[in-house]
């Protein structure tokens, strides 16, 4: 089942039970970050916003609202405030569009003991039990043979839906002790995907994607696939299952932020980047120079040069959103006693003495404003003394740019389960705060 999305306007989106209808509808449009891209820009090209490329030269004045893509899979749409960023600095909101998953390899079409296999491999902390048995999507982008020597290459995004692929379980008659000693998969042994059998009649993987994408086998040149959960998200009262709410959560929260920000004298910006899950160090994930670039572009097309550049940084405030840890009923003593963040208590202010998160007392105070701003209640999540923390794109931008930075995120459970639970409850609260740090 596919949900049918629509441009959408906060007007539309008044009740939790909206947006959360809402954040459904853009978890399944978004089974890899080129989708999710695509989704985004979608929306953004709705609500009036303009595409800018990077390869262009930029004239920007106040109000302009536009959006650029580096190689697909990452975004960063602005608002040009009333004042120059060097007097006002730069409201941000960062999020990550990519989730842990299966990559698939350049040669994926395998086939052995009389099945069709796909070849794959992890990308980034999967948790591996979850994927077993599960119906499988294959979604990303090819990139097309040219047409001639030289010509540009077309690139088009592939769904293969309806599930195609699987990786079994292992019967428990052939390991009993995995109840005893855990699973324990091999990921280039035990986490193989079965597409079907050699002798069913079904297509090869590479003839369905090529199919899906409407060309022959042959015209494939390259291409960037990943599996994704075919089960489409869905509602139980307040709570929100689905795949990938680690990180689209946060794109889908900054993204309705943004559009509900009033104009206001500071440039609003929203950067949804690539490759978080691992390790954010390619040219479009936070360690690279997305960012820095549109900053540089951003005030030099304002008027600004160097030194204004350095002004606007100081002056700005990035609120990085990502996924934080709610409380689990059944592992409660994996928490902090003092910091046990609740599904439906608000967004979440992550912290670490060691600066895993970014925040520090400035930061966040600047969204405590925004959340007293917005009436929303925030809770406060750091980890346990002797459980190392997680981290994410928060101190990687920070680091590389100079912006004061506050990391924070609406809680979940099971996060980098192939299904996520978020609540209802929690996007609202999340949006309006993020709306209302973007509308300073
Ligand atoms: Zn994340």
């Amino acid at each position: 089942m596919t949900r049918p999305t629509e441009p959408t306007t906060p007007a539309r989106l008044r009740t939790d039970a909206d947006l959360a209808e809402d954040l459904c509808a853009f978890v399944d449009a978004g089974p890899s970050p080129f989708h999710v891209v695509a989704e985004m820009t979608r929306r953004l090209d709705a609500a009036g916003y303009r595409p800018i490329a990077e390869e262009d030269a930029w004239a920007l004045a106040p109000g302009d609202r536009r959006y650029v893509v580096r190689d697909g899979g990452s975004l960063i749409a602005f608002r040009v405030g009333r004042a120059a960023p060097a007097e006002a600095g730069l409201r941000l909101v960062g999020a990550h569009t990519d989730s842990p998953t299966f990559r698939l390899r350049p040669t994926f079409d395998v086939r052995r003991h009389g099945y069709r296999l796909a070849g794959v491999e992890p990308y980034g902390g999967v948790l591996y039990h979850t994927w077993f048995d599960r119906d499988l999507d294959v979604a990303g982008r090819l990139l097309l043979r040219p047409a001639a020597p030289g010509a540009p290459l077309e690139s088009r995004r592939v769904l293969v839906d309806g599930g195609p692929l699987r990786i079994p379980s292992l019967a428990i008659h052939l390991d009993r002790s995995v109840r005893t000693e855990g699973l324990k998969p091999d990921p280039q042994r035990h986490l193989v995907p079965v597409a079907g059998l050699e002798d069913d009649g079904g297509p090869s993987l590479l003839e369905a994607v090529a199919a899906s994408a409407g060309c022959d086998p042959d015209a494939v040149l390259t291409h960037d696939l990943v599996l994704a959960d075919a089960q489409p998200a869905s509602l139980a009262g307040s709570a929100v299952r689905a795949a990938r709410l680690d990180n689209l959560s946060s794109c889908h929260a900054g993204l309705h932020a943004l559009l509900a920000a009033e104009d206001g004298a500071a440039t609003a910006v929203l950067v949804a980047n690539d490759h978080e899950e691992v390790g954010s160090g390619t040219a479009e994930g936070a360690a690279g120079s997305f960012l820095d670039d549109v900053l540089d572009r951003l005030v030099a097309a304002t008027g600004g040069d160097r030194e204004e550049r350095a002004r606007a940084v100081r002056r700005s405030l990035l609120v990085s959103c990502d996924t934080a840890h709610a409380v689990h009923p059944n592992y409660a003593d994996r928490h902090e006693p003092s910091h046990q963040p609740t599904l439906g208590g608000g967004p979440v202010i992550k912290s670490n003495a060691n600066q895993a998160y970014a925040t520090d007392a400035a930061s966040a105070a600047g969204f405590l404003a925004a959340c007293a701003e917005a009436g929303v209640r925030a809770q406060h999540f750091v980890s346990r003394a002797d459980l190392p923390c997680g981290s994410t794109i928060g101190p990687l931008t920070a680091t590389r740019l100079g912006l004061p930075t506050v990391d924070v995120g609406a809680p979940i459970l099971s996060m980098h389960s192939i299904r996520e639970q978020a609540d209802a409850r929690d996007i609202g609260p999340l949006r309006d705060a993020l709306a209302a740090h973007l509308s300073g």
